[in-house]
Order: C-alpha cells, then structure tokens, then sequence
C-alpha cells in the first residue's frame, strides 16, 4: 500500500543491503538484488513530493489534492474542508469549499474555468465558508463561465444551498454591482443545483464519464449529505461532516480512497479548544466522528485508503487520534493535512505531500478574455438585482471630487500602453 510507501522503500533498501551483504558472504549471485545506480553528483533525479503542473495525469488515474483539512477556525497551518478531485479525462470537481480553502486552490494554478464544479456537503462555515473567495476571485483571476454549485435541501427552503448562495449573492450585491460593466463579467454568476438530501445513493451529477451520487448525513440538523464519485471503475468517497451511518457504510463499498471526518480527541477538546467535558463529550462522539468511531466505519468499509480529516494535526494531538483509530481499524490510513495528494489507479495508491508556490498570480486563461460589457452588462444586473441602472456608475457628486492632479501621469500611462501595443488607447473622456 502506497501510505506506507516511504516506509517499505526505506525498509526495502535497507533489506536490499542486507541480503546483498547476506549473499556475498554466502556465495549467491547478487544481479537479481541489484539496486538502482547510484544518484550522480549533477543530474536531476525523481522527488517524492508532488510539483502541481509538473506531472500529466493519466488517462485512467485520479488525483485527489487536500486544500484544507482543519477545523471552522481556520490557522495558516490548515484551511478548512477541501478536497479536490482531478481525473485523467480532464475533469476536476471540489467537494467542499471550507474558510480559507480558495487560499490553498490558488496555490495550485490552475486555470479558473477548470475549477467550475463545487459539491457542497452541508451549510456550515468550515465547508462552503470560501466559497465568496472562488466566486469573485476565481472570476478575478480568469474564470470566464458560471461557477456552479451542486448542494442539498433542507428540512425548509431557509435551510437548503439554493437559499444560502442566493443570501450570499445578496451580501455580495455592492461588490458585484460595483465591477458589472467595467469587466468580463461572465465569471461573476452562480449555477445552483439543489438537489434532495434525502437521495439515498440518488445521482445528483452524470457527465463525460462521471457519476456522482448523494446520501443523507448525520450531522447537527437534517440537511447534510455525502458524495461518491464514480468514473473509470475507480470510486472515490467524500463524507463532508457525519455521524457514523448507515448510508456511508452501504454506498462507500467497494471503494478506493473514502474521505471521512475524524475529530479532535475529547481530551484534546478540553485541553486545547477549551470545550467543557459535557460539551467535548457531545460534540466530540455525538455531532462528529470520533477517532475510535471513524476506525470501525473503516473496518466495515475496508477501503483501499481511509483518510481522516477534520482535526488540528500537530505534534502534540497526532498520536492520539492515530492511536485512538487503531484500536478499531488496521487497514491503509492516511491522517490528512493541507496539500496531502493521492495518485490513485487500479494498481497503486500512492501518497505524497505537493510542494506549492506561495505567491501566485492568475494561472492561464483557459478561454479566450471578452471586452466588458458596459451598459448591456449593467442593464441585466440592474434587471436581476433591482438595483437601478443609474446607481451602477458613480453620482456627479462623487465625480466632482475627483483631483485632476494625477491627469497628466495617468495620461502617460495610456501613451505608454498605446506605444507599447501598437494602437490607441482612448484616455476616458476624451
Ligand atoms: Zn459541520
Ligand atoms: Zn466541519
């Protein structure tokens, strides 16, 4: 198994030695223990870490990238929940897009037009709390269609995803309304699939390939779902937050990589978040999955590879939640953080941490840009949002304010544009 690859490598080289240092003292032919040739001083040689954009994905193998595996406080160490998953047909899907995890997508370039498909597993803030960030960002830095959402209902249209991304849309309404016109703005809608929470392994997603399907969730009020996912006879599996059930253990079979929240130890709960006992007790076995809990959904499972996510994986807290899952599980574990990835074909699971650039501006454009749409793109948001036309441009009273003192400079700035690109650029107002 791949979790443990550097483990056995190690353990295999060292074996290696020893059956070479075995064999020479005993006689035997040493060619079929041959190791690689040693490393040269100067060429480059494999690492075992994962560069995003420096590997092809093959036709038949699905990679699944960890941007964020923390708790609703979000700390530089871990964003929230999200999982992204990228298969060898081109397609990519986002199954929750917890606080801070828009962060962690950007750190991986990759065009904004390919990140268009988020599945939302329930409506708290550690799961969807980035999703502002990828819409208006992502639109930003080069998304040139809808962003589209698939989530699930609630017990009340007030407690479904429909409702929740029109709020957001609402919330958003002065930042939306103040870039309408001014540019391409076909990036800055939302497509929102809400289907029904009670779909018991219902397909909600059936595209090129693709299927995924929903089944209801236990987890502070109805509403929450799980997902799997199911393309090219390989089957991946997102639990977003639940209590253990029976729908995860039925519709989770046969798997080969099955996300599944694990929560902070009770006692961590105490000592480190500060929870009461009582409170701990509740939220740490009852609301959540427990350490001791995700080990026996695991052992019903017995997937290819289980990976724990949703607790602050420190040096101090990790030993407790590996050990408290083996008392109950002793299958393929991965104990997720933040930029965790899975290569996953029928053969191999292999498990490796990406090495990310920090500092990271727009990646490529997957389309081609679109002039703004001026007052055709303000006429229809006026239209969809009833803010009037005239509020979608600045008041005479805010443009008398402007100082002509910068005029002369930011006239350079056009001739230089205008030098540079071979053509006019039109100083606005002349
Ligand atoms: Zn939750
Ligand atoms: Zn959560």
């Amino acid at each position: 198994m791949t979790f443990d690859l550097r483990v056995s490598g190690f353990r295999l080289s060292r074996l290696c030695k020893l059956i070479v240092l075995a064999s020479t003292i005993v006689g035997m032919p040493t060619a079929v223990y041959a190791q690689e040739s040693m490393p040269s001083p100067t060429e480059a040689r494999d690492r075992d870490v994962y560069y995003p954009n420096s590997e092809s994905l093959a036709p038949d193998e699905m990679r699944v990238i960890a941007c964020g595996t923390g708790m609703p406080t979000t700390r530089a160490a871990q964003a929230a929940a999200c999982f992204l998953v990228e298969l060898g047909n081109g397609d990519k899907f986002i199954f929750d897009i917890g606080s801070g995890s828009a962060e962690r997508l950007s750190s991986l370039q990759i065009p904004y037009d390919y990140l268009d498909k988020i599945f939302i597993g329930h409506l708290h803030a550690d799961h969807f709390g980035s999703l502002a960030e990828i819409f208006i960002g992502g639109a930003l830095m080069g998304r040139q269609k809808p962003l589209r959402i698939w989530g699930p209902s609630g017990p009340t249209p007030e407690l479904g995803t429909a409702y929740a991304i029109e709020m957001m849309k609402n919330m958003y309404t002065w930042d939306l309304a103040g870039r309408v016109g001014i540019v391409d703005f076909r990036g800055y809608t939302i497509e929102v699939n809400e289907f029904d929470y009670k779909g018991e392994n219902a397909v909600i997603y059936e595209n090129n390939g693709v299927t995924i399907r929903s089944f209801p969730a236990i987890h502070s009020l109805d509403g929450p779902v799980s997902f799997n996912l199911e393309w090219n006879g390989l089957k991946f599996v997102f639990g977003s937050d639940t209590y253990p059930n029976k729908w995860f253990n039925e519709y989770s079979k046969d798997a080969d990589i099955v996300i599944h929240e694990c929560f902070v130890a009770v006692p961590d709960l105490v000592t480190k978040m500060r929870f009461t006992p009582e409170q701990a007790l509740v939220v740490g076995t009852q609301i959540h999955t427990a350490p001791e809990a995700f080990g026996k959904v695991m052992s019903e499972i017995k997937p290819r590879m289980a990976v724990a996510y949703h607790f602050f994986k420190d040096f101090d807290t990790t030993a407790a939640v590996n050990d408290r899952i083996r008392t109950t599980y002793d299958g393929p574990l991965s104990l997720a953080e933040d930029f965790m990835v899975w290569n996953i074909t029928k053969d191999e699971i292999r498990v490796r941490m990406a090495v990310v650039e920090e500092a990271t501006w727009a990646p490529p454009l997957a389309g081609k840009p679109e002039l703004p749409g001026g007052d055709s793109d303000r006429a229809k948001f006026s239209e969809g949002s009833g803010v009037p036309v005239d509020a979608l441009q600045y008041s005479d009273f805010i443009i008398d304010g402007r100082w002509d003192g910068v005029d002369e400079a930011l006239r350079g700035v056009y001739k230089e544009a205008s030098e540079a690109m071979g053509r006019e650029f039109k100083y606005p107002g002349d």
